[in-house]
Order: structure tokens, then sequence, then C-alpha cells
């Protein structure tokens, strides 16, 4: 019985056993100032430098666009901010779907005179070349587009939305909090000028991230202060964290293909194992272009919550909307922004494997959930009063 299944990888992963031993030496002898003038600080800045080298390969960039930050958020809020500072105003267009790190910049700057269009989406997530082009006006300064979506894993067209930007001479974002580590990424050949990463979510360390800005286009600072990151984000550097974030993403990205081919498989086996086993439920996201760890769920007539709180009594970790949501009873603005209506959008779960996950993991999970499902609408009002209205649509 008492088997523990982590399966909630898309909101952090553990810290792989490699980073971690990389990052140790930079807790203890290695603890100089990376901006002190004696051999214990060279030491330090120099691993900086290497990880700086590391985070830029693995997405096609030169060592000199990358600058580090404290996560994913930090570098969603700069990327955004940012670019309305530097070209003082202007019209920013994103999508409904993003991650709040992105969605809740976006409403500040909407709320502080910045025009924002908040572009909608298709019923699996995706965005619309042609829709994307309408928005394009005069004085749009700024695309945002996730390159995958946190809680439904569709991947979106980056590369056709990077030729478009490029072509009308706008700048380009791409949060790829989700897919850094996990699908290939190019940011020249995907005309990208800005994307976010975040160490976490690739087995690296909380509370480390970057964000890859091309060349010749340097955001004003976002955190005002000493000399660090050229000058623009000030604050004594996360050595241990920055080390830890190099080392993961050039395993992640070496591990890629294995990791995969094998994810994929075992999450192909979820959505097969649990639509065929339990009534009236369904995948949410595209039934392809999506990442190769997450499966997202609806169970009609019941609430997510409650299926999570069954789930950690069998040690199944697992999340309803995205984890930074899971304290508010609202439902996903990401399940309403593909169209869902409300009571839909409650029944929701997200299975996200990772490295660390095995087939003994899925046949737990193909076991355990939809006895819960069952038992649990058992338990509803709603499964014996709504189900005949449901059964017809
Ligand atoms: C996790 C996540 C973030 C936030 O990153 P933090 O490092 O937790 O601040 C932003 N965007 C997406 C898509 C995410 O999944």
């Amino acid at each position: 019985m008492s088997r523990f299944v982590y399966a909630d990888n898309a909101a952090t992963t553990s810290v792989a056993p490699e980073v971690f031993e990389a990052m140790k030496p930079y807790f203890t002898e290695h603890f100089g100032n990376p901006s002190g003038h004696y051999s214990i600080g060279y030491t330090t800045k120099d691993a900086i430098t290497e990880a700086r080298a590391k985070v830029a390969a693995a997405i096609g960039a030169n060592a000199d666009e990358i600058y580090f930050t404290g996560g994913g958020s930090e570098a969603d809020n700069w990327a955004l901010k940012g670019v309305v500072e530097r070209k003082k105003g202007g019209h920013i267009i994103t999508t409904t779907i993003e991650h709040h790190a992105l969605l809740r910049s976006g409403e500040w700057l909407a709320k502080n005179n910045v025009d924002v269009t908040f572009l909608p989406v298709d019923e699996y997530g995706k965005v619309s070349l042609e829709e994307l082009e309408k928005a394009i006006r005069e004085d749009t300064i700024l695309v945002s587009v996730m390159m995958a979506n946190n809680e439904i894993a569709t991947i979106q067209p980056v590369a056709e939305i990077g030729a478009l930007c490029k072509e009308k001479g706008i700048l380009f974002h791409t949060d790829a909090v989700q897919a850094a580590g996990h699908i290939p990424i190019d940011v020249k050949a995907m005309n990208i000028d800005l994307l976010s990463m975040a160490a976490h979510k690739f087995r690296g360390p909380k509370g480390v991230g970057a964000l890859y800005m091309r060349k010749g286009l340097k955001l004003p600072a976002f955190i005002h202060g000493g000399g660090q990151e050229k000058g623009i984000r000030g604050g004594t550097e996360n050595v241990p964290g920055i080390v830890g974030m190099g080392v993961a993403l050039e395993m992640a990205v070496k591990n890629m293909p294995e990791n995969n081919d094998r994810l994929t498989k075992m999450r192909d086996r979820l959505i097969k194992g649990i639509t065929e086993t339990v009534p009236y439920s369904y995948l949410t996201g595209h039934p392809t272009d999506r990442l190769p760890g997450t499966a997202s769920f609806i169970f009609e007539c019941i609430e997510g919550e409650s299926i999570l709180l069954w789930l950690d009594m069998v040690g199944i970790c697992a999340s309803t909307g995205s984890a930074c949501d899971s304290d508010s009873l609202d439902p996903s603005h990401v399940l309403l922004g593909i169209g869902l209506p409300a009571e839909r959008a409650h029944g929701s779960l997200r299975l996200s494997l990772g490295e660390i996950n095995t087939e003994e993991d899925v046949d737990y999970l193909l076991e355990q959930i939809p006895p819960i499902i069952q038992r649990l609408r058992n338990m509803s009002p709603l499964w014996e009063n709504d189900k005949p209205k449901e059964v017809n649509n």
C-alpha cells in the first residue's frame, strides 16, 4: 500500500543528485563573493561564467545573452515591464492562458496605461497565427506567448510566431519555463528575442532562473543595485543556485531524447488507461503537440480539490489547475481559456511525470485513480442530478 508517487513535476522537480553534488562546494569552501578581488572570489566568478555558457548552449544562445534571475516569475516580469520601459509604452499582445507571472504583469501594465491584448486560444490551447496577425497594430511593441502551457501542456507554434514578429519588427518574448530542458529550443532559429527559464522545473534548485535577451536588446535594470549581471540585475549572485542551474540544464538537454521517449510512452499509457476506464473523463490540451510528461484531465461532476485529498491519502502527489491557484476555488483561467464551462473546469487533474518516474508509478496511478473517481462520484449529489444531462453532450 504505502507507495509514494510524485506526479507533479510541472510544479517543481527534485534536484538531481549530480546537481546537488555540483552545488555543495559553493555553500562551503567556495563561498567568496564573485565581485571580490581575491582568489576565492575569482573561483565563484569563474563558476558563474561556466554556468552561463552551459545555459546559453542549451538554447542556442551566446553566453553574453543570459542574465540570471531569482526564478521564472522574475524573468517574466522583467521581460514585459522592461520592454515597456525601453520602448516608453506601446501595445502588447499576450494570451489568456499564460502563467500568472505573465498575466498579472500584463494586467498591472494595463492598469498603468499600457494597451494589452489578451489573445484567446482554441479548444486545445493553441494560438492562431491569423488571429495574432490581426491583433498586431502600428504601435505593437511586444508579443509574449508561452512555449508550453503549465496546466494543459500544449506547445505553441513558437517558430512561426517568431518569424511573424521578426517580419513585423516586433519583439517576441516566450515564457519557456515548462519547455526548457524538456523540448528542443533554438532561440536563433525560432527568432526569439526574450526567453524565461526556471531551474527548478528541470531538476535544478528553486529560486534561480534566467532571462535570455538577444544581443543588442539589453533591457533596463529590473533590480537596481550593484554591477552584477552587467549592471542590470543587481544583488550578489546566488552562486550555488546558478551552478546548479547550469549543470541541471546541460544534463536535461543531454538526456532529453532518452527521457522523452520514455516519458511519452508512460504519459500515453496514462491517458489511454484513464480515459478508457473512467466514464465522463477526457484529456485537456492538444492531443499530440504537448509536453512529453504531462497529462491533464477533466472528470465530470467532481471537484479537483477532493481528488487531490484522496490521492494524497494513497501517497500520490498531483495537482488541479496550477499549483499557484490551489489556494483559491476559482476555476483555472487556462481551462476557462480553452472554453470549458466553470463547472467542468472544477473537475481537473494534472499528472506530470518526470525523469524520476517509472512504469510501476504509472501502474499505481492507473490502479488508484479510477476507483477514487468512482467513490467521489458516488458521494456527489452532482453525479446523481447532472449525469443524465452530461450524457447528452
Ligand atoms: C513555474 C512557472 C513559472 C514561474 O516560475 P518560478 O520559478 O516558480 O517563479 C512561470 N511560467 C511557467 C510556465 C511556469 O510553469
